[in-house]
């Protein structure tokens, strides 16, 4: 292994500077390009039991509780109606505002060692058995890095795949989908699960969360399809507000003293899924790839678990010669793959089947469900449950496709 190899990394979410700790583990030199200037604000604030632990490998632990953020036993799932909720309990994990949660990794990862660029990666580019990275930087200048890896850490940007690097991208399950986000204070919060994760379904695809921050504040979003929204005319504002109040009755009771004390942000068309996403020494991570449905908060555990696959999948690589390679970007491709399908195939058939899915998750294969809930998706193989809900929805699909192919 060349020791000190500089290794690009695109972005400074949780895939970009895990990605780093993990590099710097193997005595790599990690190079964050990061185009926004830290604190800023993100969304993904409820974390898996996994996603903690992946931090905690990571020795995380003090700059994780210097945070003082709320701790999270588990998520409470309601219907429309009070009597139908379940929970499920996700072991010990926290609620984080993103933007204090990320300027820790990143100002962790710096004091490791790793570099960080403040810039934009204009271009990437394979050349002569090397990737370069041109970076236009914060004083307009442009810098140049060429490097055998790459780690593309971009999230909803697709950095490499927009480049037409990899891919090709498929639309996802959610992609007409738009979230409707802000905080609030005066939330009313049951005893029982005042700092777990709430999330209120409805019709199809439309759900809200409420995500206890501290004390005081509450994240909560709507989210649900954007026809929806583009037949209305209301600003987001209003829009947000007016949904809130009549979604589920459970959802008002906590709602009713609660007051809007921050923006309210959107973002929308978000779920896709791009196939391959690592080749010839670049490497995706995190949403830079795929990204599902939020609804249970998988998405920084992705980012950060990816990221320990990533350091080890280039470890192994950079003492081989490149015709060796294949391996190990494939085995990092399976690992995660087979992951992020395990919380597509459950989504699919919780919208599909919401008191079927409370039955299995809640009753049948509960101990089955708490490890999914909690996040160990990974190397873990197929329990009972996951096994039927997939038979279940293979079904499904066979007998759309006899229904559209017998004559009408
Ligand atoms: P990001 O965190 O998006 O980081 C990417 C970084 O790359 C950004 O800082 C960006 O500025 C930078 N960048 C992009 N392009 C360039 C470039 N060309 N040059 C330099 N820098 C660049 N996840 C959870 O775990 N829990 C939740 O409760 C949750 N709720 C969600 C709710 C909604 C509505 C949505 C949309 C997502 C939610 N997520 C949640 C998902 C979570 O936000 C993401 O999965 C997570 O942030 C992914 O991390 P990342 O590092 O891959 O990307």
């Amino acid at each position: 292994m060349t020791t000190q190899e500089i290794i690009p990394i695109i972005g400074s979410g949780p895939a970009g500077t895990a990605s780093a700790m993990n590099l710097l583990r193997y005595g790599f030199q990690p190079l964050i390009i990061e185009r926004d200037s830290f604190p800023r604000f993100h969304i993904g604030e409820s974390l898996t039991t996994e996603c903690v632990d992946a931090l905690n490998r990571l020795g995380l632990q003090a700059q994780l509780a210097a945070l003082s953020a709320p701790g999270k036993k588990g998520v409470r799932i309601f219907s429309r109606h009070p009597e139908n909720s379940f929970y499920v309990g996700a072991g010990d994990a926290w609620q984080v505002e993103r933007a204090r949660f990320d300027s820790m990794m990143l100002d962790t990862a710096v004091e490791r060692g790793a570099h960080h660029l403040q810039g934009s990666a204009r271009k990437l580019v394979f050349e002569d058995g090397h990737w370069r990275v041109d970076v236009e930087t914060a004083d307009g200048s442009t810098r140049q890095i060429a490097s055998r890896f790459v780690i593309d850490a971009s999230g909803q940007q697709r950095f490499s795949q927009r480049q037409g690097l990899i891919g090709p991208l498929q639309e996802g399950r959610y992609a007409r989908q738009i979230a409707f986000f802000s905080q609030f204070e005066g939330v009313t919060r049951e005893l029982s699960d005042a700092w777990d994760t709430l999330i209120f379904h409805r019709d199809m695809h439309e759900w809200c969360w409420m995500i206890p921050l501290s004390e005081q504040v509450t994240s909560i979003g709507l989210v649900l399809p954007v026809e929806t929204w583009k037949q209305d005319k209301q600003s987001v504002d209003e829009f947000l507000d007016t949904r809130l109040a009549e979604f589920s009755a459970p959802l008002a009771l906590r709602l009713s003293s609660a007051r809007r004390v921050g923006p309210v942000r959107t973002v929308s068309n978000y779920s896709y899924r791009i196939e391959p996403y690592a080749s010839r020494g670049l490497f995706c991570v995190g949403d830079s790839h795929r990204f599902i449905d939020p609804i249970f908060s998988f998405g920084v555990e992705f980012a950060v678990v990816e990221a320990e696959y990533v350091g080890k999948a280039i470890q192994a690589c950079s003492g081989l010669d490149t015709a060796a390679w294949s391996a190990h970007i494939d085995n990092y491709l399976r690992i995660t793959t087979e992951a992020q399908n395990v919380i597509d195939d459950m989504l699919q058939y919780f919208w599909a089947y919401p008191w079927g899915f409370a039955n299995m998750a809640h009753v049948r294969f509960r101990e089955e469900f708490l490890e999914i809930f909690a996040g160990r998706l990974y190397e873990s193989g197929e329990g009972e449950g996951l096994r039927r809900m997939r038979d279940t929805l293979a079904n499904d699909r066979d007998s759309d496709r006899r229904q559209s192919a017998s004559p009408h």
